[in-house]
């Protein structure tokens, strides 16, 4: 199971959060990758298979202790009692930068099931993004339908969602619903927006007239011109991030690992970044400005833009 699909079946789970010393080693490995990353974090249960039997459940009645039907009370350790959870902010906070929705602050739209994360595109491009989860409830889909006309109205609206998206019934208003395994990618210590699922709705972002520019790139970084050419090649936050390395070196050249290292990317190499089937451009861009040799060594290829490198304008 892919690490998102991992986080969302556990979010679906509800409560029922997950003891270490119950799962398998490939899951196990995998929840400590989420839990590294910050999607997932320990947290006291109330309610735990008991210990001594492994057949009844305790509820946690203090620190260290707990009652059984059949053992009696039972001595708990902080081991039996903690449990991996998800932690839904991290999750919302990250799926907000990876769509660069960072200045908005998610907001509750129905408590502990569905957020609103902000607008992409602008005017009537725009596209308003929630966030949903355990939605396979009549009732929270009752709700989320009468909210609707209040905090969404008119505007197409992509719901990213851990629930299963044919459980997601939502008739008459204007929604995809995108599994968030299928929205975003685990990057790094974040996550990047699957470009197949945005593309679409971020263009009207991207064609932006841009004031500011720092060398090359737009002044987010998250955008590169090339010489003689006035449409700026959008950057995921990964292939942006080993850019404005290797640019702000100004053509000095730096080992593989310390470039992976001071982009915080990780990845093999920096060209895994920029497949060619599925970021042509950015693919281009890659060719065009990054020079590399058999030693392992990364430059910025400075006489490929007429901007001269270092040069803030
Ligand atoms: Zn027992």
């Amino acid at each position: 199971m892919e690490l998102l699909e991992l986080l969302a079946s556990c979010i679906e789970q509800g409560r029922t959060a997950i003891a270490p010393t119950l799962v398998g080693p490939l899951e196990r490995e995998r929840l400590d990758r989420l839990q590294r990353l910050g999607a997932m974090t320990f947290m006291p249960a109330q309610v735990i298979f008991c210990p001594h039997c492994e057949i009844r459940t305790v509820r946690v009645i203090a620190v260290g202790s707990g009652f059984c039907i059949d053992c009696g009370l039972v001595n708990l350790t902080t081991k039996d009692t903690q449990r991996l959870a998800p932690d839904g902010d991290w999750l919302r906070r990250r799926m907000a930068q990876a769509l660069d929705l960072v200045g908005e602050p998610a907001w509750t739209l129905i408590p502990d099931r569905v957020w609103r994360l902000g607008d992409l595109g602008r005017a009537d491009r725009r596209h308003r993004v929630l966030f949903g989860q355990r939605l396979a409830d009549i009732m929270v889909l009752r709700a989320l339908l009468s909210a609707w006309p209040s905090y969404v109205g008119e505007i197409p609206t992509i719901l990213v969602t851990t629930t299963q998206p044919e459980r997601v019934f939502l008739p008459g208003v204007q929604v995809r619903s995108v599994p968030l395994a299928a929205a975003f990618r685990v990057r790094g210590d974040g996550l990047v927006a699957d470009e197949a699922v945005w593309t679409g709705v971020r263009a009207a972002q991207t064609a932006l007239p841009v004031q500011a520019r720092v060398g090359p790139f737009t002044q987010d970084f998250r955008a590169i011109f090339l010489p003689g050419e006035t449409a700026p090649v959008a950057l995921t936050p990964t292939q942006s991030a080993l850019l404005r390395v290797l640019w702000e070196l100004s053509g000095e050249r730096i080992e593989r690992q310390a470039l992976l290292r001071r982009a915080r990317v990780d990845l093999d190499k920096p060209i895994v970044a920029f497949p060619q089937s599925k970021y042509p451009q950015a693919h281009r861009v890659y060719r065009a400005v990054v020079r590399s040799n058999q030693q392992g060594q990364y430059w910025w290829a400075h006489e490929a833009l007429g901007v001269a490198p270092g040069a803030a304008d």
